[in-house]
């Protein structure tokens, strides 16, 4: 049955693209009926960064993304952090080496830097440790088995490389790009353990697919120039390939070039799922979740970037995403990160909400928290997040100090000043003070006046708030009161 993995990097915060690898492998693992495993790939002990492994986990549950076998929950092929599977890699590269398809290199940085400067003065596109170049350096295919022996005992640094052959055409069918071919002169001697003991990524990466059953590699397209050197490992081991799925690159919001940590610095919009404070320099990156996004709404919004449904249908809920989801849907060509999309996505899940749950999520930022509920209920369809609400009606918490110029000029004229006594004295008759009510009283109140009721409403709204437009007055009048309300007016008149 199917088994896919997460297994990212524990090198900062989880950027979104890697989130939306994430869910496309959730996706299909849950679609199949298969299972999704988180591994954390920590060989470059140099990128370290400490946070990051329990940020990625944050993320993933925030978003919805669950995992079922792994890093935080367990399993029969752990461990799953590859830090602590360091015996098995070194197992698996000494039967390269036993079997002559692994070797051993000794090259000094130096001898490496002088032979790169051979290559480049001879106008060697492909600067490489390869089927050629090995054959002048250091290493056990070149020099005699004895010495080879004394370096290492003598405790001479060394890697270990794979043996590329000459001639071999690599062959892939990748489930989004089609068939890859790759001729096995362009590919590296690459090394698979490093002096220091460590695997590199493409050895513990290989080593792990096959130990932990993973049928299909679903990754980002930058990984697609090493698949060709990962099919050639999985030959030399003698093991079955998984399938392979490369998903587009997320390009910036204008399209220009790759989506990067970068952007996310720069630019005025989230690119990390959780705002993450850089343990180094201290540099707080904005999150989805801070900015006020729904897990629902970025789930939704991230499984459309490099993906559809095969319809128009945008809006989709996890289970929709799970049922519709098909590799073969996944488009080639990179996927605009495109911020107002992402804001138009939260809107519609916000306006899905009941208005008692978006009360809650308001209360705790209102100075009168009893008013949530009606201002929820005036604000809902004008803005993309719950924080807007109370950015959009600070008219509520005070009355106008100012009228907006343009509006008092044009619509402030005799009939408003006509209008207002009358205005007042109707809502001073008003008992019970609900914007049903008060629409009632005040038009049949200026209508008994024989003024037209929509020539003065927006001196009225003027009064109130001090600006020329916004959602609902009457609803407004309710939720300050009346004695507010009439306080305002009188303000206005003097
Ligand atoms: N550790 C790699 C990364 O951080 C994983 C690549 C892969 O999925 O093979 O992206």
């Amino acid at each position: 049955s199917v088994r896919v993995r997460f297994a990212p990097s524990p090198t900062g915060p989880l950027h979104i693209g890697g989130v939306r690898t994430a869910l496309y492998n959730y996706l299909f693992a849950r679609k199949m009926g298969g299972k999704m495993l988180l591994r954390i790939e920590d060989t470059d002990q140099t990128r370290f960064v400490p946070g990051a492994t329990d940020y990625i986990q944050e993320a993933l549950q925030w978003l919805g993304i669950e995992i079922d076998e792994g890093v935080g929950v367990g399993g029969d092929a752990g461990p799953y952090v590859q830090s602590e599977r360091k015996d098995i890699y070194a197992k698996y590269a000494q039967q390269l080496l036993d079997e002559g398809k692994a070797y051993y290199a000794f090259d000094t940085p130096e001898e490496l830097d002088q032979m790169r400067k051979e290559l480049e003065a001879a106008k060697v596109d492909n600067i490489s440790y390869n089927a050629f170049t090995r054959m002048k350096m250091k290493n056990s295919i070149t020099l005699p088995a004895e010495e080879v022996e004394e370096r290492i005992s003598s405790g001479q640094p060394y890697v270990i490389r794979l043996k590329v052959p000459l001639k071999d055409e690599v062959r892939f069918k990748d489930l989004v790009r089609g068939w890859v071919s790759v001729h096995s002169s362009t590919i590296d001697d690459k090394v698979l353990m490093k002096s220091d003991g460590m695997p590199t990524y493409h050895l513990a990466n290989i080593v792990d697919d096959h130990m932990m059953g993973i049928t299909h590699v679903i990754r980002g397209e930058e990984w697609l120039p090493s698949a060709p050197l990962h099919i050639l490992l999985y030959k030399a081991f003698g093991w079955q390939a998984p399938e392979f799925a490369h998903l587009p690159l997320l390009l910036k919001p204008e399209g220009n070039g790759k989506l990067s940590k970068r952007d996310g610095l720069l630019g005025d919009f989230p690119v990390f799922p959780l705002e993450w404070k850089d343990p180094n320099t201290a540099e707080i990156s904005r999150g989805f979740r801070e900015d006020g996004y729904y897990p629902e709404a970025v789930m939704n919004f991230l499984a459309l970037l490099g993906w559809n449904p095969g319809n128009d249908q945008e809006i989709l809920s996890k289970e929709e995403l799970i049922s519709l989801f098909d590799i073969h849907n996944i488009q080639k060509a990179g996927a605009r990160f495109d911020v107002q999309k992402a804001k138009w996505f939260n809107q519609q899940y916000l306006r899905k909400k009941d208005n008692a749950v978006l009360a809650d999520e308001l209360k705790a930022s209102l100075p009168q928290p009893e008013w949530a509920e009606k201002i929820v209920a005036l604000m809902k369809d004008r803005v993309d997040f719950v924080k807007e609400m109370t950015q959009g009606v600070t008219f509520l918490f005070a009355s106008p100090d100012t009228y907006e110029e343009e509006v008092a000029a044009k619509k402030w004229d005799d009939l408003a000043k006509q209008a207002m006594p009358v205005i007042i004295s109707t809502l001073e008759g008003v008992s019970n003070f609900q914007s049903q009510d008060l629409h009632d009283a005040l038009f049949s109140g200026l209508e008994a006046a024989s003024i037209k009721p929509g020539k003065v409403m927006q001196a009225l709204r003027l009064a109130v708030t001090g600006q020329g437009k916004g959602p609902d007055l009457m609803l407004i009048m309710e939720i300050i009161g009346k004695e507010e309300t009439l306080k305002r007016l009188n303000k206005a008149l003097d």
